[in-house]
């Protein structure tokens, strides 16, 4: 394979196939393997070995639940072309459609990897696979928590800068030779921070140094990875500490009363929950004028797809 046509079936996978679901299970299963094999590990690794891990990163970064699939990837990377699977021929040799069970997998002890043609090819290329990495990130999170999610599988996002060619160096999604390419709006970060008067809609904050505000960030609700658009009613003013969490699902926004609800998940000590925890229950600052205020439907997507069920009481 060529290094196009390896980009090209990795940039395939991280389409968003499943129209306003998030499809985060492949993408974690190919940065952990990219981890692996950029730290020498070896190529195949049993399901039972890599199973932890994976349901730890779809725990931490997937939607609710996702977890418990964690197996769906390490069987269904292969038809994409890129990843290779050895083990019990009554197992490996099955249609795709007919997914092995978790225990069947362990038990089989069911290998996966890189596809030879692929592994090949990263081995004699490390900028290729720092591409396929950042391509990938830029695809499926949010630049609050690609870093995150990078230290988790292993990356090291700042030895790639320098693997990058010089055109792609510092890009974010604009770099990507995207079949649906979207440009940002450069002005949605200054709409929603005026609608929300430069201040985090849930906690307040609104520090500023000479006439700047300092860590406040313009969220979208909606991802824009996820087709969420530019407008400020996708948008919600948040410090850089509520956005994180915000992106990671530790707290939603309902969409009919618009309370700030926390995830059972989030968790501290006193000083951190009475600081945090404070805001369970209370309304968002809303912004000036209701028609800034955040569309349902883009709450719902949050809820569905980034918030930690359960809620707290
Ligand atoms: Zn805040």
């Amino acid at each position: 394979m060529t290094r196009d046509e390896i980009l090209a079936a990795f940039d395939r996978i991280r389409v968003w196939q499943q129209g306003d679901r998030r499809a985060v299970h492949k993408p974690l299963l190919v940065l952990l393997a990219l981890g692996r094999l950029l730290r020498g590990e070896s190529p195949l690794v049993e399901f039972a070995g890599i199973e932890n891990k994976l349901g730890k990163l779809l725990e931490e970064f997937g939607p609710s639940g996702s977890e418990r699939t964690r197996h769906n990837p390490f069987w269904h990377l292969r038809t994409d072309g890129v990843w290779q699977l050895s083990g019990p021929a009554e197992t490996t040799s099955r249609p795709p459609g007919a997914t092995p069970t978790i225990t069947e997998l362990r038990r089989g002890h069911v290998e996966g990897g890189f596809a030879e043609p692929v592994r090949l090819a990263l081995a004699h290329d490390a900028a290729l696979a720092a591409e396929i990495a950042r391509r990938i990130l830029n695809a499926h999170f949010p630049e609050s928590i690609r870093r995150d999610v990078a230290d988790a599988v292993g990356l090291d996002l700042d030895a790639f800068a320098s693997e990058l060619a010089p055109t792609n160096a510092g890009a974010d999604s604009a770099a990507a030779p995207e079949q649906e390419q979207r440009r940002r709006d450069p002005t949605f970060r200054e709409k929603v921070l005026l609608a929300y008067e430069y201040r985090c809609c849930v906690c307040g904050h609104d520090l500023r140094m000479g006439g700047h505000a300092i860590g406040l960030e313009a969220a979208h609700i909606k991802w824009f990875q996820a087709r969420g658009p530019d407008v400020v009613q996708n948008g919600l003013a948040l410090c850089s500490l509520h956005h994180k969490i915000f992106d990671l699902g530790a707290f939603t926004v309902l969409s009919g009363n618009h309370q700030i609800v926390f995830s059972r998940h989030l968790m501290g000590g006193e000083d951190t929950k009475a600081k945090l925890l404070a805001h369970h229950g209370a309304g968002l600052i809303g912004p000036q004028g209701g028609d800034c205020l955040p569309d349902p439907e883009y709450l719902a997507w949050h809820r569905a797809e980034v918030f930690k069920e359960p809620a707290r009481g």
